[in-house]
């Protein structure tokens, strides 16, 4: 059941800028595609100190990559097709108009009282995950503090209409003549709507600086020194105060927090949407286990563990942004005119200026990894995710088609057993060895997926056994893999063990510890 104080998705323009990773989990639940489509996919960026450029963004990019590092759409449509995702699920009772007013915390689950125009009712549920948002309620009611810190320093926000047929890239202008001692941030979305967000000085008030006459005016002057000229159209304004605050766990009893409600990050590095979208992906499938009673209560502390790890250091990453976009103390202003004036000519400097874009996070530490050992005579591994990191992506060709690795995974864990080269008997061996893995999950979840050099053959593959071709041939190198390479994948696609060689007991075990259960 899904509580939603408002009547409808998508008020307001927040968030537009999606992380490959958020597109790898939408693609998850089967609703990426819906977000490409209207989406703007893109690579890179420019920054300028005054009219000159000092700076270029290039997000890595390759054709193994099913989606663009980043992808530009408004959140008002990710909420929309969002919502009309969980309408079409059996599952999902989405109550629209629904608002939490009261939390009973129980020994075994949570009383909750909701208000409705229709007037209040109580309800109950075994676990309530808390999702609703900065101010949140559930945080209040049960009196949680957020602890970390705020920025003096605010951006107005101005969403407008303009025809450009300027790409889809960030661009960012430092001192730029149009406003001096500023900074200006430009991003294009679908539609023809162009994000404009600008940094206001100390000396700024608030609501003379959100008089649309005032947006129009600092707006245009914009657009005369880009040499934009066409007609525009204001169509949103707002103020935005960076924070980095957290709570110091975002499980409370029978309670989890998740998004906003458990987290703040500052907008430079476009996290907050994007982090709130990887929590929702790592406490899924640990309350599913713990509903189902296939691992303890204890896997879900693993979620406040490693999304809270994944926090603190975007709050570290993203102060630093932060420090540069909106610099308060004369120290910092300093360092931003020093970095600015030698970016031009020193390149050394240029990774000062770069807005360290929203990049998936390794739970490095996690209690829920094998940790690596090099067995005897095998070499040790020297890329390629390690435990913690999210699998990466590859051009597949399975005996259904061609595709690509991350949308092989199921809702369960996955095994990889990597036979490059020409299938032999050796290969059909090692798959033959590692058949029986299947059978460690009574549920019938967990699969193998085999990835070979060489075309598959259907009678190979089964319902939880596939083998894969590896179409470009870099798994070798991607995934640093030999013949008989193995990674155990949790359901959140994120690497819990690998070994050169593993044996049916090696990938149970992992699979235990992944699952809290040893
Ligand atoms: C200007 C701006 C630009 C941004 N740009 C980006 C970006 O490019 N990329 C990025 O990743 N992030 C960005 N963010 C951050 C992003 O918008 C937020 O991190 C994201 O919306 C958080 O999602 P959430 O679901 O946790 O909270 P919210 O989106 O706030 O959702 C909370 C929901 O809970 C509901 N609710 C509240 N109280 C109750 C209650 N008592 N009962 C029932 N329901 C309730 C609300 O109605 C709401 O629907 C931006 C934010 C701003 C302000």
């Amino acid at each position: 059941m899904v509580l939603e104080k408002s009547t409808r998705a998508g008020e307001g323009s927040r968030a537009i800028c999606l992380a490959r990773r958020s597109l790898e989990i939408l693609d998850w639940i089967g609703v990426a595609e819906r977000f490409v489509s209207k989406g703007l996919g893109w690579t890179r960026g420019h920054a300028f100190h005054g009219a000159h450029p000092i700076h270029e963004l290039c997000m890595p990019h390759s054709d193994a990559e099913k989606f663009f590092p980043m992808t530009n759409l408004q959140q008002y449509y990710m909420e929309e097709f969002l919502a009309q995702h969980c309408a079409r699920q059996e599952a999902i009772e989405l109550r629209w108009g629904n608002e939490l007013v009261g939390i009973q915390p129980e020994p075994d689950g949570v009383q909750l009282r909701v208000a409705t125009t229709a007037g209040m009712y109580q309800t109950s549920c075994s676990w309530l995950l808390a999702a609703d948002g900065a101010r949140s309620p559930a945080r209040r009611l049960l009196q949680l503090p957020l602890c970390g810190s705020s920025f003096a320093g605010r951006y107005l926000i101005a969403d407008i209409r303009l025809r450009s047929s300027y790409p889809t890239e960030r661009r960012a202008w430092f001192d730029p003549p149009s406003n001096p001692g500023s900074t200006v941030l430009m991003h294009r979305q679908p539609e023809d709507i162009w994000r404009i967000d600008y940094q206001l000085q100390e000396h700024d008030d608030d609501r003379r600086e959100s008089e649309p006459h005032r947006v129009r005016e600092r707006v245009q002057r914009h657009l005369d020194f880009i040499g934009e000229h066409g007609e525009w159209e204001l169509l949103w304004t707002s103020i935005y105060r960076a924070h980095s605050l957290a709570l110091e766990s975002y499980v409370h009893g029978h309670v989890l927090f998740a998004g906003d409600a458990a987290h703040l990050v500052p907008i430079f590095g476009v996290r907050g949407l994007n982090s709130g979208l990887a929590d929702a992906q790592n406490v899924a499938w640990k309350l599913a286990w713990v509903l189902r009673g296939d691992a303890p209560e204890r896997l879900l502390h693993s979620y406040s563990s490693e999304r809270r790890n994944a926090t603190l250091d975007i709050h570290r990453q993203a102060e630093k942004s932060t420090r540069f976009m909106t610099p308060s103390s004369l120290g910092e202003r300093l360092m931003r005119a020093a970095v600015l004036s030698l970016a031009s000519r020193h390149e050394f400097v240029r990774p000062l200026i770069d807005p360290r874009q929203s990049v998936p996070y390794t739970y490095a530490g996690s209690e829920l990894n094998t940790p690596e050992e090099a067995a005897a005579g095998l070499e040790a591994f020297r890329s390629g995710p390690a435990p913690g990191a999210p699998l990466h992506n590859l051009r597949i060709r399975g005996h259904s088609g061609p595709g690509y690795l991350l949308e092989r995974l199921g809702t369960g864990f996955t095994v990889l057993l990597f036979l490059p080269g020409k299938w032999t008997g050796a290969h059909a061996e090692c798959l033959e060895q590692l058949r029986a893995v299947t059978r460690l999950d009574s549920r019938g979840e967990l699969r193998l997926l085999v990835l070979t050099g060489a075309p598959p053959a259907e009678r190979d593959s089964s319902e939880y056994v596939e083998l894969l071709q590896d179409v470009a041939g870099v798994a070798p190198q991607i995934y640093d893999a030999r013949p008989g390479t193995v990674y155990l994948a949790r359901p959140d696609g994120h690497v819990c063990a690998r070994w050169r060689a593993a044996t049916v007991r090696d990938v149970g075990v992992g699979l235990c510890r992944a699952c809290t259960v040893i």
